[in-house]
């Protein structure tokens, strides 16, 4: 065998094997397709397009998937995570409930409608699905430490998934951020930084570290690739508690537009591998008026979406330069959905009339999507007698600012029950 032959052997071996991440097999660019071996990159070397994961199914069935844990795990065989992947039993994300909300349908007049219910997630957002996968990536990977720039849900879920493994962590946020997803983040006793300047500017401080720290996972730019996946347990987990069919229509909140491609994704893989059947569905994507540059962007027909500087109560949603906004303009054309937003005003309307009609409390981002799903109805783009999911991505103690001047009690009163009479007219 001559030295040149080798070479290129141990290149093999080191490029193709020195990895488990399941059934994940290489990362290929979105925009070239160009391939390259499994590792901590994010941008394309040809054309700086976006990475994202190819894999190579093994034998997946309805059978296999329901026998495994009560968690995102059951889906390992489609996820890049090794094969054994370390389970932290009760405190891993997913399999969180699936609503059938029906005072909810009856007040926004649809037929059919479900909500998912993420905020029953270890740290009460979706968020802890896509740090768990990007933690077992970047474990195998070879990572020690785990970061992230953040509008507040992925602080939480990196500085929790973090000390749970009893790995350091480095958070980034900005300084303006909700004073409960501050506090949320910075009881783990990570490194938590808070930055002057939006989340745009976070971001791009956390890409220049990212350059800097090599042994630093930034879950959502090193090790964007794989964290990106975790968005797919969401659209798995809606067709497999649906009875192992998909949604006719689903509403999406949309920051990077990650999460709304991967569901998207999701639906698809699950038609392919024939574990339901691939029939038609609609993708709507919800923003904030105040931070709405992929809506604007489907709304004028463009396919650039335009940064824009956020101003909006929906501070988990407020990232103007979103990395996926044109894969959003591209699953929700493809599928013949839309994307719209809503004033904060109607996001607080969102929130209430989900709690009010549901018993369920969600944050900002909750309020956009319940908010647009209302207008979308009103505008005849929602099919009222097709079946709807809306995805009620996070929990509403995180965000009590948005709603403390709107609500409170009736009234205070002295302890007698004539004033409680009183108070409530009889
Ligand atoms: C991050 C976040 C989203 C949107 O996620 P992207 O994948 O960036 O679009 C939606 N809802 C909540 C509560 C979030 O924290
Ligand atoms: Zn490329």
């Amino acid at each position: 065998m001559s030295s040149m032959t080798s070479t290129v052997d141990i290149q093999q071996a080191v490029t193709t094997d020195a990895f488990d991440l399941g059934p994940a097999r290489a990362l290929s660019c979105r925009e070239c397709g160009h391939r390259i071996p499994l590792a901590a990159e994010f941008a394309c070397a040809e054309c700086f397009g976006p990475l994202e994961v190819s894999y190579d199914f093994g034998d997946i069935t309805r059978e296999s998937i329901e026998a495994g844990p009560r968690s995102i795990w059951r889906y390992r065989g489609l996820l890049p995570v090794p094969s054994n992947v370390r389970e932290h039993p009760n405190t891993e994300p997913g399999m969180t409930r699936l609503v059938k909300a029906d005072r909810l349908a009856a007040a926004l007049g649809l037929k059919s409608l479900w909500v998912k219910d993420d905020t029953g997630n270890p740290t009460h957002s979706f968020k802890d699905r896509v740090v768990a996968v990007a933690l077992a990536a970047a474990r195998e990977l070879g990572f020690r430490v785990l970061a992230c720039p953040s509008t507040g849900n992925l602080a939480n879920a990196v500085a929790a998934a973090a000390a749970r493994a009893g790995w350091e962590s480095v958070v980034l946020i900005p300084s303006n951020l909700e004073r409960a997803k501050i506090l949320t983040t910075a009881v783990y006793d990570g490194a938590l930084i808070a930055v002057d300047g939006n989340y745009d500017d976070v971001n791009r401080l956390a890409t220049e570290l990212a350059a800097e720290h090599e042994d630093w996972a930034f879950v959502n730019v090193n090790v964007r690739p794989y964290y990106a996946e975790g968005s797919k347990t969401l659209g798995y987990e809606v067709a497999e508690q649906l009875g192992w069919r998909l949604p006719e229509q689903i509403v999406i909140p949309v920051a990077s537009g990650s999460q709304l491609t991967k569901v998207d994704k999701a639906f698809r893989e699950f038609g392919e591998l024939g574990l339901v059947e691939a029939t038609p569905y609609k993708v709507f994507g919800a923003q904030a008026t105040g931070c709405s540059p992929v809506s604007t962007a489907f709304k004028g027909g463009h396919d650039v979406v335009r940064p824009v500087k956020p101003d909006t109560i929906a501070r988990s949603l407020a990232i103007g330069a979103p990395a996926d906004g044109p894969y959003v303009l591209d699953a929700v054309r493809r599928t013949g959905g839309a994307v719209e937003d809503v004033t904060d005003a109607e996001v607080v309307e969102g929130i209430r009339l989900l709690a009010r009609t549901e018993g369920i409390f969600a944050e900002t981002a909750g309020g956009v999507t319940v908010a647009t799903a209302r207008k979308l109805i009103a505008a005849g783009k929602i099919d009222p007698d097709a079946e709807t999911v809306l995805l009620i991505t996070g929990d509403g103690l995180k965000t009590l600012d948005a709603v403390q001047d709107q609500i409170g009690p009736k009234a205070t009163i002295p302890p007698s029950a004539a004033a409680v009479r009183e108070v409530l007219g009889h």
